[in-house]
């Protein structure tokens, strides 16, 4: 089975090990997937044990898992990912697109995220970040033009 992230991946080789506590997400990335993954299969513990306590507020399990049982999500796109396991801070930007009312929406942010005690928390969000130009340096900090590295993935 393709897992819910839109990897291309088995599920079973991608999110599955870590919504099911099997072993943490190494990275920002593989946290943010597995994340999109829970929201598509309404895992509100999931989403509210790697949510920030500095950020989540009032937020609950119920509330989480509603939202995304509630929600017809359709795809994720990374724009650029940054951050390694031994880093103790990272950003994902992504597009999810879901369909409301009849209507796509597409939610563009830039994700922060911190690493606290082995595991990657999401942090905060800036919605609707600045374009990246293509000749620009990528911001994952590979030293690359962005088209020639995130905007290929
Ligand atoms: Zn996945
Ligand atoms: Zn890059």
């Amino acid at each position: 089975m393709r897992c819910y992230c839109h990897s291309q991946q088995p599920f079973a080789l991608c999110c599955q090990p870590y919504l099911q506590d099997v072993s943490p997400a190494p990275t920002p990335l593989a946290l943010m997937r597995s994340r999109y993954s829970a929201f598509v299969l309404g895992l509100g513990d999931y989403l509210l044990q790697s949510w920030h306590p500095d950020t989540r507020g009032a937020l609950t399990v119920d509330e989480l898992a509603h939202t995304g049982r509630d929600t017809d999500w359709l795809d994720l796109t990374i724009v650029f990912a940054r951050g390694a396991s031994a880093d103790e801070e990272g950003a994902v930007e992504f597009k999810v697109r879901y369909r409301e009312n009849n209507r796509v929406v597409t939610l563009h942010e830039r994700s922060h995220f911190v690493q606290v005690q082995g595991r990657w928390m999401y942090h905060s969000g800036q919605l609707n970040p600045p374009k990246i130009g293509a000749n620009q340096l990528c911001p994952c900090d590979s030293g690359k033009k962005y088209k020639q590295c995130c905007a290929r993935r």
